[in-house]
C-alpha cells in the first residue's frame, strides 16, 4: 500500500522534473543562441511552463501522499524513500505557507527592481534604487514571517538556498574567517611584492582558447558525450536532463584566466551534475545538495586543483605549445604566482581567491543588519564603504563600484551570498579529506591524473544527492563540522610561499 503511494508520488515528481528540464533548456537557449527578437515569445513560453510546474508542486494530491508516507515510522530518513518524502514534504509545506498575493507581489517587485537597479548602476545613483530595495526587503521579511523560523528571521531567507542553515551557526564561522583573513591579506599587500601578472595578458585567439579550455575540462573529467560548452555573457552551468549538462563561459582575447578559470569552475559544477544518480533524476536522491555544496564542487576544481603548482606542472607546457609561447618567456613559479595573486579590489566578481571571501562577509553582515532593522537602506552605502575600508583597505569612490555592483538584492536573493563562502569552506575541507584518504594528489596532478580525485568526490558527495542535509554530509565525509580552519590553511600556505620574505 505504502509502496503504491510512493510509486505514485515518484511518477508525479518525475513528470514535474521533465517540465523543469524543458524550462532549463529554454533558459539555456535564451542565454546562448536565441535571436534577440525571440525574447517576448520566450518569456511567454517560460511563464506558461512556470505556472504548470507551480500547480504540480502545490497539487493537493501531493499533500495526501506525503502525509500518508511520512506517518510510516519504519522508513529510514536517509534512504531513497525517506529522503524523498522528507525533502519534498518540507518544500511543499514551505511553499504552501506563502500567501499567493505575496508570491505575486514579490515576483512583480523584483522584476521591476532589477530594471531599476540596472539604471541606477549605470547612472551611479543609489537614491534611485533605494525605495525598490526597501520594498524588496519588506516583502522578503513578510515572506519569512509567513513561512516561520526558530531563531532569526534571516534564517528563513538562508533556508531558501542552504536548507536548515542558521545565522547563529554560520555567523561565528565567518567572524573567525574574517579575523584571520584581514591580517593575511595585509601581509600580502604590505610585503612590497607583486605578482608577475603581466604574463597572463597577451594575445590569446578565441578559437585557440576554446580548444584549450575544452581539453582541460575533458582532462579533469567533464564528459562531453553528456555535456556541452558554449558562450554566454555570465557563465553558468545548467542541467537539462540526466545525460545532458551544459556549461558556458566567455572569452577575453587579451586575458586568458577569464575563460580558463570560469570553465574549470563550471566544469566542477557540471561534473557534480554528471555524478548524480541518473535513475533518480529530478528526485531528491538524484538531485544536487545545497548551493554551498554545489559551489564546493566548482571551487575545489577551480582553486584547490586549478591554481596548484602540480596542476600547472602538467598543463603549462601544453599551454605554451598551444599558444606558441616560448618556454623561456617565464617560469612555472611565475605562472603559479600570477594565478594566485592576492590584491584587494572593489568588485567581487573580479576578486582573487583570498580576498573574495571578504567581499562575501561584507554582504552577509550588512544584509543581516538590514533584515533586523539595525541598518536602514538610506545608511547602507556609507556602511558598505566603511566595511570595505576596514576589511579590504579600499573605499569605493562611487556606488556603482560599491553597493550597486551586484544584481542579487534587486532579484530578492537575500541570504544567498553566504553560500559562496560556505562553498569555499567546504571545498577546503573536502580537499584535505581527499588528500588524507587518497594520498599523493600532487604527484597525480603533475602526471595529469585527475580521475582518482573525481572518483572520490563521486563516492563521497555526488552519489548521495540530497539524502543528507549539507552540513551533516560535510561533517560525515571530512570528520569535522564545517569551520574556517581548512580554508585558512589553504590560503595561508600560498601567502607564505609568495609574499613572505
Ligand atoms: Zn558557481
Amino acid at each position: 500500500m505504502l509502496n503504491n503511494t510512493f510509486r505514485r508520488l515518484c511518477r508525479h515528481l518525475r513528470e514535474t522534473a521533465r517540465l523543469q528540464s524543458i524550462q532549463a533548456l529554454l533558459e539555456w537557449d535564451q542565454q546562448t543562441y536565441m535571436p534577440a527578437e525571440a525574447s517576448d515569445y520566450r518569456a511567454e513560453q517560460l511563464a506558461c511552463l512556470t505556472s504548470m510546474i507551480h500547480s504540480r508542486q502545490t497539487d493537493p494530491q501531493l499533500k495526501d501522499w506525503l502525509d500518508e508516507l511520512s506517518e510510516s515510522p519504519q522508513t529510514d530518513p536517509h534512504s531513497d524513500m525517506g529522503a524523498t518524502v522528507r525533502v519534498v514534504r518540507r518544500e511543499f509545506l514551505k511553499e504552501s505557507k506563502k500567501p499567493a498575493r505575496l508570491v505575486e507581489e514579490l515576483t512583480r517587485c523584483t522584476s521591476l527592481a532589477q530594471q531599476i537597479w540596472i539604471e541606477a548602476r549605470k547612472d551611479n545613483d543609489f537614491g534611485k534604487f533605494a525605495p525598490m530595495l526597501e520594498q524588496v526587503i519588506k516583502l522578503r521579511c513578510e515572506e519569512a514571517d509567513a513561512v516561520g523560523y526558530v531563531e532569526d528571521r534571516y534564517d528563513a531567507m538562508i533556508d531558501d538556498y542552504e536548507h536548515d542553515a542558521r545565522a547563529s551557526q554560520i555567523g561565528p564561522i565567518l567572524d573567525n574567517l574574517r579575523d584571520e583573513l584581514v591580517p593575511l591579506v595585509q601581509t600580502a599587500t604590505g610585503s612590497g611584492k607583486s605578482a608577475p601578472n603581466g604574463i597572463l595578458h597577451g594575445s590569446f585567439p578565441i578559437p585557440q582558447q576554446e580548444a584549450f579550455c575544452r581539453s582541460v575540462a575533458s582532462a579533469i573529467g567533464f564528459d562531453f558525450e553528456r555535456g556541452r560548452l558554449d558562450v554566454t555573457h555570465h557563465p553558468f552551468c545548467s542541467e537539462v536532463g540526466p545525460h545532458d549538462c551544459r556549461i558556458t563561459t566567455r572569452y577575453d582575447e587579451h586575458f586568458l584566466p577569464s575563460a580558463l578559470y570560469s570553465v574549470l569552475h563550471e566544469a566542477g559544477h557540471g561534473m557534480y551534475e554528471q555524478g548524480l544518480r541518473s535513475d533518480w533524476y529530478g528526485l531528491p536522491p538524484g538531485k544536487s545538495g545545497s548551493l554551498g555544496v554545489h559551489e564546493s564542487q566548482s571551487r575545489l576544481w577551480e582553486n584547490q586543483v586549478g591554481r596548484s603548482r602540480p596542476f600547472w606542472q602538467h598543463f603549462l607546457p601544453r599551454l605554451q605549445r598551444h599558444f606558441a609561447i616560448s618556454p623561456h618567456e617565464f617560469s612555472l613559479d611565475d605562472w603559479v604566482w600570477a594565478v594566485n595573486e592576492v590584491r584587494p579590489s572593489l568588485i567581487r566578481v573580479e576578486a582573487d581567491e583570498t580576498t573574495y571571501n571578504l567581499h562575501i562577509i561584507v554582504r552577509f553582515e550588512l544584509e543581516q543588519e538590514l533584515v533586523s532593522g539595525r541598518l536602514t537602506v538610506a545608511d547602507l552605502p556609507a556602511a558598505w564603504n566603511e566595511r570595505y575600508e576596514k576589511y579590504l583597505g579600499l573605499r569605493p569612490s562611487k556606488d556603482s563600484e560599491g553597493v550597486l555592483q551586484d544584481i542579487h538584492w534587486s532579484a530578492g536573493l537575500i541570504g544567498y551570498f553566504p553560500t559562496y563562502t560556505l562553498g569555499n569552506l567546504y571545498a577546503a575541507q573536502l580537499f584535505e579529506a581527499a588528500e588524507k584518504d587518497l594520498g599523493g594528489l600532487d604527484g597525480q596532478f603533475a602526471a595529469g591524473e585527475f580521475a582518482p580525485l573525481l572518483k572520490w568526490l563521486r563516492t563521497n558527495i555526488h552519489r548521495h544527492g540530497q539524502l543528507y542535509p549539507s552540513s551533516d554530509l560535510i561533517s560525515h565525509v571530512t570528520g569535522q563540522v564545517p569551520g574556517h580552519q581548512a580554508l585558512i590553511r589553504h590560503l595561508q600556505s600560498k601567502v607564505d610561499l609568495f609574499y613572505r620574505a
